[in-house]
């Protein structure tokens, strides 16, 4: 297979990690993002990370941003309404960190290994049609600039969607309302990750490093009530259901918040690949933060296709085979996503825990070829 010219569309940790891959194994390869800074949430990560960022010589050099672990998570979930089962778990060590530092890292590891990285790269297309996908895109001056590339590796995310068929499966309409209250050291309640649920879905909390705390409410798109004031009004009218996280948040301060809002639906791509592209991470396959799928999870993807289209004589045979490992690790997903909701019974009169009562199945129609 002659050496082909690779483009990485999003820089966050799936792009970065297959990047990184492809770069050490002598590929050009030339990634774009079209923002410098990355919006993604995730501030938990899961130990996995450890196999992703050691196999790029990585563990080491990112410490620094890691000061702070998870000792301990609490999980209020489940049990009749006047008994709360708060459990202490046994996955201490997960990691916390603040995402803009972390994504900040990546790239710059990824220049240093040889990465073309192109930050501000708007409205991008890639044409995918052709043997030789091409690729355009407005510069921050609103130049439209082109290039042409052997191979695309799509990594723009759950939202995202530049290469072959855009359209996703969702199996839910999930969404976050986030808030990052300052904090003075661990804000006052430990390094504990805090998850509690409630009518409307379902809360989680963390200290992270420097001094911020992440407070999220997940719930259905359809709960959250148009404009900002009446959002912030729903977050705070919403913490008075969940007395642990509201007695954190007023360690915080209290104040009044100004929630963002992150579309965190889980979805698939019906078309995950063709013969010169292919989806990776959330961009593939997006999860319900509930099942601490996510960062590790995208990186080790990133990293493992990069591997496999570098080793195999056909890209076509190395996304296939992608494919089928995908198409299994969304059906395991979709089991323990339904096993997780089924273990909370207070609230089964609502609509949010209804809705995930039944078992989803892996959509007839995916494709994932194209
Ligand atoms: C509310 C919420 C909470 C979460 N909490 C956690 C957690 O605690 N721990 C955890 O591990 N995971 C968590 N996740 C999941 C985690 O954020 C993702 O799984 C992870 O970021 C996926 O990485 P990725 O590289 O696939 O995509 P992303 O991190 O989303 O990166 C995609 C990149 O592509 C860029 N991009 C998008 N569109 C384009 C375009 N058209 N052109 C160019 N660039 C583009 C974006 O700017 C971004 O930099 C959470 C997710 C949500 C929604």
């Amino acid at each position: 297979m002659a050496r082909p010219d690779i483009a990485i569309i999003g820089c966050g940790p799936a792009g970065m990690a297959a990047s990184m891959v492809l770069a050490r194994r002598g590929f050009s390869v030339i990634a774009f993002d079209r923002a410098t800074k990355t919006t993604t949430p995730g501030e938990i990560i899961s130990q996995d990370v450890r196999f992703a960022l050691s196999s790029l010589n990585l563990w080491t050099a990112a410490q620094e941003l890691f000061p702070l672990r998870v000792q301990g998570r609490i999980s209020v979930w489940g049990g009749e309404a006047t008994e709360l089962d708060a459990t202490l778990d046994a996955l201490d060590g997960e990691i916390l960190l603040e995402r803009k530092d972390f994504a900040r890292f990546l790239r710059d590891a990824a220049v240093t290994q040889g990465v073309q990285l192109v930050n501000d790269a708007c409205h991008l297309r890639a044409d995918t049609s052709h043997s030789s996908p091409s690729l355009s895109w407005s510069d921050p001056a609103g130049r439209r600039r082109t290039a042409k590339v052997d191979f695309v590796i799509e990594a723009t995310g759950r939202s995202g969607g530049t290469a072959g068929l855009r359209a996703r499966h969702a199996f839910d309409a999930l969404v976050g309302l986030l808030v990052y209250p300052d904090t003075t050291g661990d804000g006052g309640f430990g390094t504990q990750f805090l998850v509690e649920s409630a009518p409307l879905g379902w809360w989680y909390s963390a200290p992270l490093p420097g001094s911020r705390s992440v407070f999220a409410l997940m719930t259905d798109a359809d709960n959250l009530p148009t404009g900002r004031r009446a959002r912030a009004e729903f977050f705070m009218r919403n913490l008075q259901a969940v007395p642990n996280t509201r007695d954190r948040y007023a360690k915080t301060g209290g104040r009044a918040p100004d929630p963002v809002v992150v579309p965190s639906r889980s979805s698939v791509r019906l078309s995950i690949g063709g013969p010169n592209w292919v989806a990776v991470g959330d961009a593939a396959v997006s999860y319900d933060p509930i099942t601490g799928a996510g960062v590790a999870a995208a990186m080790s993807k990133g990293a493992a296709v990069a591997r496999l289209i570098s080793n195999e004589q056909s890209f076509h045979r190395a996304i296939a085979q992608y494919a089928n490992a995908e198409r299994e690790t969304l059906d395991q997903y979709l089991r323990q996503w339904t096993a997780i909701y089924a273990l909370e019974t207070r609230w089964r009169r609502q609509r949010f825990w209804q809705r995930r009562e039944r078992v989803r199945h892996v959509p007839e129609c995916l494709r994932i070829l194209n």
